[in-house]
């Protein structure tokens, strides 16, 4: 019998899409929980726009959203806690109006340091994640969330999401 088959018949195949938060946390007693910025860039901005071309920031936005609903954020301030914990920048997450939500991301895990500026908006990921975050944190609302400035991707300070609740 091959490894293979005494393998299957202990665990049946599981789709990679169904793993939680839970089942994804790491066993790296010497190398570490984290892994290089840089090592993500690759994967986040090289390798999805090499395949994905045109269709990268919608595809990243919806993935965002998914991530952001994974999350289980019950309140602004448990979101604020995950984005930080996460390491996705230096997190300012501000409700503005009932209906309007800011998140000002410094030193993003995405671009920050990208230079020259792309000259585009580059981070709809992170504009998901806080859209699919909130939809949780107001069950039965929509949100959508657009990227307005971008430090590598337009050369800006920091990167904003303005998110509205509808
Ligand atoms: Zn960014």
């Amino acid at each position: 019998m091959t490894n293979q088959n005494i393998a299957s018949e202990k665990t049946a195949p599981r789709d990679p899409a169904d793993l939680s938060l839970a089942n994804l946390m790491p066993r790296r007693p010497t190398v570490g929980p984290d892994v290089p910025v840089v090592l993500w860039r690759l994967l986040r901005l090289v390798s999805l726009h090499d395949i994905l071309r045109e269709e990268t920031a919608a595809v990243v936005y919806l993935m965002g959203k998914r991530l952001g609903a994974m999350l289980g954020a019950k309140s602004i301030e448990e979101l604020h806690e995950q984005l930080t914990r996460l390491k996705i920048g230096k997190i300012d997450l501000s409700v503005n109006t009932p209906d309007v939500v800011h998140l000002a991301i410094g030193e993003c895990m995405t671009c920050d340091g990208i230079t020259p500026p792309i000259g585009r908006a580059i981070c709809q990921l992170e504009a998901g994640i806080v859209a699919g975050a909130l939809e949780t944190i107001y069950p039965g609302r929509k949100a959508l969330g657009e990227e307005t400035k971008c430090i590598g991707g337009l050369g800006d300070d920091v990167c904003l999401i303005e998110c509205r609740i509808i």
